[in-house]
């Protein structure tokens, strides 16, 4: 993308009013392959842990998620912020 990925903000928001942590079994921390969450015990939450880990523009966490709990922001949004970035960068 040319510019740091801290910067680039593309990742999963978590409305906890719907998630119910899949029933103690969090479908989307074992697909995502990333390392993007992770469970907290103490008090039990789903945590967006590295949000950095996530690839610019998968959303495919959002498919394993019955209670439609994941979110992320506009992809054209965050494509006009990225291009910004560049054109900063080239400043
Ligand atoms: S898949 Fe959805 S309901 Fe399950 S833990 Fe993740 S966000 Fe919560
Ligand atoms: S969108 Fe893709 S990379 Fe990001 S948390 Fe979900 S599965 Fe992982």
């Amino acid at each position: 993308m040319g510019v740091p990925r801290s910067k680039i903000p593309w990742y999963p928001t978590v409305d906890y009013a719907r998630c119910n942590l899949c029933e103690g079994d969090p479908q989307c921390l074992k697909f995502c392959p990333h390392g993007v969450y992770a469970f907290e015990e103490d008090p039990k939450k789903l945590a967006v842990k590295n949000p950095d880990n996530c690839v610019v523009f998968c959303r495919s966490c959002r498919k394993v998620c019955a209670a439609d709990a994941l979110s992320f922001r506009d992809k054209a949004e965050v494509l006009a912020a990225i291009q910004k970035l560049r054109e900063e960068k080239n400043q």
